[in-house]
């Protein structure tokens, strides 16, 4: 012990020795030189319209593991660029001070800037109030800091991490007409993280938006239907892949899974619409689209909830039919649709897969799933495929899916 309060003395005495040093040397040169050099600049990233972050650098067939899209314009400070190792050479992105992901180059424009850029800032404003078709939450940031969202149910409760943020919002005004919203608590966490902790009334989630207005952060939480009844909602339907796009070839019939997707939207298209429901096709007929064109569908029609309706492949064997969620929230829709469509005579059984990273069950806006019908791959699942009937009883049970979660999305409002 004594030794190394000894040592640590010792190099406490040599260190300042050198600085004492350095510092002789740096007024030597103030006196003889008046060139002073730039801060040098910091390496940064400003995002754009549709940005989004990753988890990790890796990445498979359906891209790197998204965590969360952000708004226009916010900057952060990219800590170095990692190697490819699955979803090409990504900015590894400092969101906080221990706080990093990871953002691909597409999602962003490089830019520089000045040192000390990227300080913390202080909230001082907050408000939750209802405009109508939704709870808005809004916050005044200062600056647009970069942000992740996580919802979830059971109890129903929505976390937002705003990084570089110090809180000193004294009061949140909480109105008492909310509709969605029951409490909004703001949390200081780990010296520079803002939590925004949203408690909900119901435990159903109807989909929400954020984003930046000037540097205020709002939040539009969704109110819920007044009636869980197809009668009166808009339905989004996505007929998987298409025109330049055929997904997956049967090995026998050569079936475009593109053809059996639309042959699917358009029969659903029609069992709901006798429900009383509207319909949107994202992709109406055999074309070629883009991911972004098919959300963009969606959103702008405001829709209640979207299917996405494609047929899987894989190894010869391999059979069956199976939903898939990427939030939590959206398991109970892929649930529903799963345990309808697994009584269907001779249809096996594939599972319900949650965390998956598709691109349309990204958005938050509204809720969605995925049924993969069957695998095209497989001999006896593609000879059920190319039956009509079957294709229809397929998109039957699929309703009835769609009408259980409804109920059941009814039971737990009560
Ligand atoms: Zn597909």
């Amino acid at each position: 012990m004594k030794m190394s309060k000894l040592l640590a003395g010792c190099f406490f005495t040599a260190a300042m020795m050198m600085v004492g040093a350095a510092n002789a040397g740096a007024q030597q040169n103030d006196s003889t030189t008046v060139q002073q050099e730039a801060p040098a600049m910091v390496k940064a990233v400003r995002t754009v319209e549709g940005a989004f972050l990753n988890s990790s650098a890796g990445g498979d067939r359906l891209g790197g593991n998204k965590i969360g899209y952000l708004s226009p314009n916010v900057v952060m400070e990219v800590v170095e660029t990692t190697e490819d190792v699955g979803a090409g050479p990504l900015y590894k992105v400092k969101l906080s001070e221990n706080r990093t992901a990871y953002i691909m180059p597409e999602n962003v424009v490089d830019t520089l800037v000045e040192p000390g850029y990227f300080k913390t800032v202080i909230a001082e404003s907050g408000s939750v109030s209802n405009v109508g078709k939704a709870d808005r939450i809004a916050l005044g940031i200062g600056a647009r800091k970069p942000y992740l969202v996580y919802e979830e149910l059971d109890p129903h409760v929505m976390t937002i991490d705003i990084y570089g943020v110090n809180n000193n919002i004294n009061w949140l005004t909480q109105k008492l007409d909310l509709k969605a919203v029951k409490s909004v608590d703001l949390i200081q966490l780990d010296g520079d993280i803002l939590r925004v902790k949203v408690v909900f009334q119901k435990n159903v989630a109807w989909g929400y938006r954020i984003g930046y207005k000037g540097n205020t952060l709002e939040v539009y939480l969704k109110h819920l239907p007044e009636k869980f009844t197809l009668k009166g909602m808009t339905v989004a339907l996505d007929a998987g892949h298409g025109g330049e796009q055929p997904g997956a070839i049967s090995h026998k019939m050569r079936l475009n899974e593109k053809d059996i997707n639309l042959d699917f939207a358009y029969t659903l298209k029609k069992m709901l619409e006798k429900k009383g429901a509207k319909v949107i096709l994202t992709r109406p007929d055999d074309r070629t689209m883009t991911m972004n064109e098919r959300k963009a569908a969606a959103l702008d029609n405001d829709v209640d909830f979207l299917i996405s309706l494609h047929n899987n492949a894989a190894g010869p064997k391999v059979r069956g039919t199976s939903t898939y969620y990427k939030y939590i929230v959206n398991r109970e829709l892929a649930k529903c649709i799963l345990e309808q469509v697994i009584t269907l005579p001779d249809v096996g059984y594939f599972g319900l897969v949650g965390n998956f990273n598709f691109s349309l069950g990204q958005p938050v806006e509204y809720p969605n799933a995925l049924l993969e019908g069957l695998f095209m791959s497989n001999e006896q699942d593609e000879a059920m495929l190319a039956d009509p009937r079957f294709r229809r009883q397929m998109m039957e049970k699929t309703l009835k899916g769609i009408e259980n979660w409804l109920k059941r999305c009814k039971e737990a409002c009560k």
